[in-house]
């Protein structure tokens, strides 16, 4: 599913933080939203999720506004940098909430779970609960999580932050091998460039509330527009 961001500005108050933003993530796409801390890029993806209402500006998915449709009737997961697990559930019952919500019979939320939670590997975990597990493998629930009800579009904001660096090795390339088989268009925000570099189609680059360049990783690479964008690719975090 196409996203689009058309003019998108959006204040706290009468502080300006995106100022008419234009942006087109294509059907299948995975694009980085990548820049310093404070730029503007949780309050872009919390605006595609629903989570804000933009100033002005609409907001598309395909051909549908859904600028003032709220995060449940748009159809995202969403996976942020803490998890957000119920501790008390086990995995089993944390994926298959989203579905338990919508009511659907037990049977089928567990064949959903199922089929879930072996396309991110944890099909043995599923009687645990998340404090009996690792890191890595409850940000995975966290994604079955997302994904169970086959969302159009998949939102996740520093999604690796908290991980040790092994993990989050691991984790880049299980995402984008997700992001692929399932071919849902993905948004990753992130401020580290080699996460960005190594996990998406495409790369906007973010300072103060806009996009400075966006490109795919080996273009912004060897052409950086800025010496904003320079600096930024050249000094790792
Ligand atoms: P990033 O995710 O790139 O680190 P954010 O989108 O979280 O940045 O924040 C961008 C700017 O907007 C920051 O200056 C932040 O203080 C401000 N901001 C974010 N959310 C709010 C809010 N709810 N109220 C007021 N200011 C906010
Ligand atoms: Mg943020």
């Amino acid at each position: 599913m196409r996203i689009l961001l058309d003019k998108f500005c959006k204040s706290f108050g009468t502080t300006s933080v995106i100022e008419d933003m234009q942006l087109e993530v294509g059907s299948g796409e995975m694009l980085a939203l990548l820049g310093p801390s404070g730029c503007g890029k949780s309050t872009t993806l919390f605006a595609i999720c629903g989570i804000h209402r933009p100033t002005s500006g609409r907001i598309l998915f395909g051909d549908r506004d859904v600028t003032n449709l709220p995060s449940q009737a748009r159809n995202v997961g969403v996976v942020f940098q803490s998890y957000a697990l119920y501790p008390h559930m086990t995995v089993e019952e944390n994926i298959g909430f989203p579905l338990k919500v919508k009511r659907l019979a037990t049977a089928n939320i567990k064949q959903q779970v199922a089929e879930i939670a072996k396309l991110v590997q944890i099909d043995n975990l599923l009687g645990r609960r998340p404090g009996q597990l690792s890191g890595g493998q409850q940000q995975r629930v966290a994604l079955a999580r997302a994904l169970i009800r086959r969302p159009d579009v998949l939102l996740l904001d520093e999604p690796l932050a908290n991980l040790d660096a092994k993990l989050r090795l691991e984790m880049r390339s299980e995402i984008r091998r997700l992001q692929r088989e399932t071919g849902i268009t993905a948004i990753l925000v992130t401020h580290d460039q080699v996460e960005a570099m190594s996990m998406c189609d495409r790369i906007a680059i973010m300072n103060k509330g806009e996009i400075v360049q966006i490109a795919s990783p080996s273009d912004m690479y060897n052409d950086p527009r800025t010496a904003f964008v320079a600096g930024f690719l050249g000094n790792p975090p």
